[in-house]
């Protein structure tokens, strides 16, 4: 048995509703986190996401590095978010739940990383279930201690580009690797994952319906998509 809780970053794109419906075709309910710029700027796009039962968490408002920016600015670009969340729900028409937070680069704020933790906790955000995770490192590195939603294994399909030396045969390749250079083979029975895709605009004209390649893969290789639950 292998499940996995698929996230999908850097909403909206032009190409989120098509991710949208093709993840209802499937039955698959995803948390998609918002950028703040993004979402502004591709407005129906985002509505689209919450209106067809996906969950929208925070992905702060410019995708900065946040070991990068001092805390107040941290604290002002997840407010900001916030603000913008609560925009696109209400025009959704749909009740706010869950507020899942994902630091962009999974990059924790680094000297600051204990102060937004705390932030996040008095703000109520809501923890991605993770007790299910059985590698030994999400614990032995404190993952499970924090509020915010990191992952267990990233597709890393962004990195298909022009230019680039990782091609889209890397990903689907990746997907099969057992050895030691991932930290969580995807694949492997008994494993639980939090999934990492994005909806980016530039890898769709790269790699047509990539999002549909990687989810077929998996499915005809027995992992189980569960609905995201929260702690
Ligand atoms: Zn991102």
């Amino acid at each position: 048995m292998i499940t996995a809780v698929l996230t999908i970053d850097d909403i909206a794109s032009k190409n989120t509703p098509a991710i949208v419906d093709y993840l209802r075709e499937k039955d698959i309910q995803a948390v998609m986190f918002a950028v703040a710029e993004w979402a502004e700027a591709n407005y129906e796009e985002a509505v689209y996401t919450v209106k067809n039962g996906m969950i929208l968490g925070n992905h702060s408002a410019t995708h900065p590095s946040f070991s990068q920016i001092s805390l107040e600015e941290g604290v002002r670009e997840i407010e900001r978010c916030e603000e913008t969340l609560a925009r696109i729900y209400r025009d959704a028409g749909v009740e706010r739940v869950y507020r899942p937070f994902r630091f962009p680069y999974g990059d924790k704020g680094g000297a600051n990383k204990a102060a937004l933790q705390q932030y996040l906790k008095e703000q109520g955000f809501s923890k991605l279930r993770d007790t299910q995770i059985p590698y030994p490192w999400w614990k032995q590195t404190g993952l499970d201690k924090d509020i915010d939603t990191l992952w267990t294994y990233d597709f890393e399909e962004y990195r298909i580009r022009q230019g680039s030396d990782f091609t889209a045969e890397d990903a689907m390749r990746k997907i099969h690797r057992t050895d030691a250079g991932v930290s969580a083979p995807l694949l492997a029975d008994g494993g639980s994952h939090i999934l990492l895709l994005h909806a980016h605009d530039e890898t769709d004209a790269m790699f047509p319906g990539y999002y549909k390649a990687f989810i077929e893969e998996l499915l005809e290789n027995g992992v189980t998509f569960t609905r995201p639950s929260f702690l």
